[in-house]
């Protein structure tokens, strides 16, 4: 007997198919939407009740970062590449699956791995419901609040996933930066595909590789240093970004560079 093998499908393509809409996306009642995720959290192990989506800017390493910039960073976090077992969260995704942060921090824990997981699924299965979520989730972020205490309020789309939400619901990237949060995301999308995501406010840089010591120039252009800060949208313009290489339980340090994703600079 052979077993057929289980092949991931594309969640962008697949999110296509559905009227994502403002319209839409508003029309169901928050209270259903936020009851139907509760399956999902069932089946990967977690209790039967509904709870929040975003990652809290003290709830992810890297977004902790963005403090010394006085930046409060929120963040939605998937289970990145094919890891939900289901759908593809990183259509150009390569060798950085292996070296990828989707294990560094909390995510060497099972549950936290567990909790992106149902939430891609819920996002692929029932988007309208996990958008109206989402969009009031963000809502509620207190902007004023922050800003009246000196700090900038940013979002990243993909903590640990490559979707473009430009192309995705375009008026939700509108609506997120018409609140004055700062909107960013790494991509290993070809920069063209992405062309009219700074036009809605949303900031998308291209992935870079990783090495230390860090220079001050890299292919001649001045370098940013990316772990002290994940305030992307600070770096001047033309800069280039360089972060370090995390251990994460899924590769080390040789296979990382071997693979081309991580490279020395010295
Ligand atoms: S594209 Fe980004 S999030 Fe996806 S596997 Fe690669 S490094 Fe991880």
């Amino acid at each position: 007997m052979t077993t057929a093998l289980k092949v991931s499908r594309d969640l962008v393509r697949h999110l296509s198919t559905f009227d994502l809409s403002e319209t839409a996306v508003m029309a169901p009642d928050l209270g259903t939407a936020r009851a139907s995720m509760t399956p999902y959290r069932v089946a990967a192990g977690f209790m039967a009740k509904s709870t929040k989506l975003l990652t809290a800017p003290d709830e992810n390493l890297k977004l902790t970062h963005s403090e010394s910039d006085r930046v409060a960073a929120f963040g939605l976090s998937l289970a990145p590449a094919d890891l939900s077992g289901d759908w593809n969260v990183c259509r150009y995704a390569g060798k950085c699956r292996d070296a990828c942060l989707a294990t560094s921090g909390n995510g060497r824990y099972g549950r936290t791995q567990a909790g992106r997981v149902w939430k891609t699924k819920w996002l692929a299965s029932e988007p309208l419901h996990f958008l109206r979520v989402l969009v009031d989730e963000i809502d509620r972020i207190k902007v004023g609040a922050w800003s009246d205490a000196g700090w900038t309020v940013s979002f990243r789309f993909n903590v640990l996933s490559d979707l473009p939400w430009e192309t995705i619901a375009p008026w939700l990237v509108r609506r997120i930066a018409d609140r004055g949060i700062r909107l960013y995301d790494y991509s290993k999308w070809p920069t063209a595909k992405r062309a009219g995501a700074s036009s809605l406010g949303y900031e998308v840089c291209q992935s870079v590789t990783r090495g230390r010591p860090l220079p001050s120039t890299f292919m001649g252009r001045p370098v940013v240093d990316g772990d002290l800060s994940d305030a992307r949208f600070l770096d001047p313009i033309g800069s280039v970004v360089l972060l370090r290489y995390k251990n994460v339980s899924t590769t080390d340090r040789a296979m990382a560079q071997a693979s081309g994703f991580v490279r020395s600079v010295a």
